[in-house]
């Protein structure tokens, strides 16, 4: 969608319920995510973000929703410094992401486990191999090379253990694109569980798994949280399993946050709104 005007659109966000009091105040924690004025607009013209304002704390899950095109992607990518934004300021984990280069920008990187949205899997390579892959962002290509080809007892244990607690544990020798989509899924999820990043972020990881699949992801993503102290940035389309597993929500639309709020049943309308399409 095109708007014309200028690059930064201060659209303000319909009133919200208690918007401020849910920010980034669940867990009073240190803020791993601090994004002011977040704008994108693509070449195309196309306003992805418009003046976002979004804080989370460490040990949050925060369930990203709203409809196609909302902008979810695009919050992921510039999260991850994979885009850059129009204009605004970004903090990830301390870090202004934007402004930093070379091996400072590497090494916030790699303190960030991203699932992405088309997940990036190598064919022909076995899962096991995908996963210790991995450990790339950790590591020079040369180690994470040698570690998914010639892995150690510990790195095939490791490996092993992302797997089956997906449910795939099975699939450890199988070539990835022998497995189906749901499967390739969790071995993107696996690859990121051993990233070890302190924030993952992660589009759409259900998108294209059954039920139980995705409440088992899911499980795992919050299992991160509850037992690992890590922080969740997850987009989902299905509203009710991010009222179950996200401490909290946010809802865009059309580039902007519409809801902010806990996830619990009280805030199922307000969240909700966001979701509708425009007409
Ligand atoms: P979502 O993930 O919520 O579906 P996106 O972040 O993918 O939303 O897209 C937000 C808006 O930006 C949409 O209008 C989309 O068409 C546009 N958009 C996304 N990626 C690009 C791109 N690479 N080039 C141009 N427009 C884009
Ligand atoms: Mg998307």
């Amino acid at each position: 969608m095109t708007t014309a005007g200028p690059a930064i659109t201060l659209t303000p966000r319909q009133p919200g319920r208690a918007l401020r009091e849910t920010q980034g105040a669940t867990t009073g924690g240190a803020l791993v995510f601090e994004a002011a004025g977040l704008s994108k607009r693509y070449p195309n013209g196309a306003d992805a973000l418009r003046a976002v304002d979004l804080r989370i704390s460490r040990g949050e899950m925060v369930g990203l929703l709203g409809p196609s095109g909302a902008g979810k992607t695009t919050l992921l990518r510039l999260a991850g410094a994979a885009a850059w934004p129009t204009s605004g300021s970004l903090r990830v984990l301390g870090e202004d992401v934007f402004s930093l280069r070379g091996g400072r920008l590497r090494a916030l990187r790699r303190r960030v486990a991203t699932i992405a949205q088309q997940h990036s899997l190598i064919p022909r390579v076995t899962a096991q191999q995908n996963v210790l892959l991995g450990l790339a962002g950790g590591r020079p290509l040369w180690s994470s090379l040698r570690s998914a080809l010639a892995p150690s007892d510990g790195e095939r244990a490791a490996a092993h253990r992302a797997l089956a607690s997906l449910n795939i544990g099975e699939a450890l020798d199988r070539p990835v694109d022998s497995l189906s989509g749901g499967q390739q899924q969790r071995v993107a999820v696996a690859r990121a569980l051993l990233q070890g990043g302190e924030l993952v972020l992660a589009d759409e990881p259900v998108a294209s798994v059954d039920q139980e699949t995705a409440e088992q992801i899911l499980a795992v993503l919050r299992h991160l949280v509850d037992e690992e102290g890590r922080t969740v940035l997850v987009s989902l389309h299905q509203r009710a399993l991010a009222m179950r597993f996200c401490t909290r929500i946010v809802t865009l639309a059309r580039g902007a946050v519409v809801y902010d709020g806990p996830a619990d049943e009280t805030a199922s309308d307000a969240a909700s709104d966001g979701e509708r399409p425009a007409l």
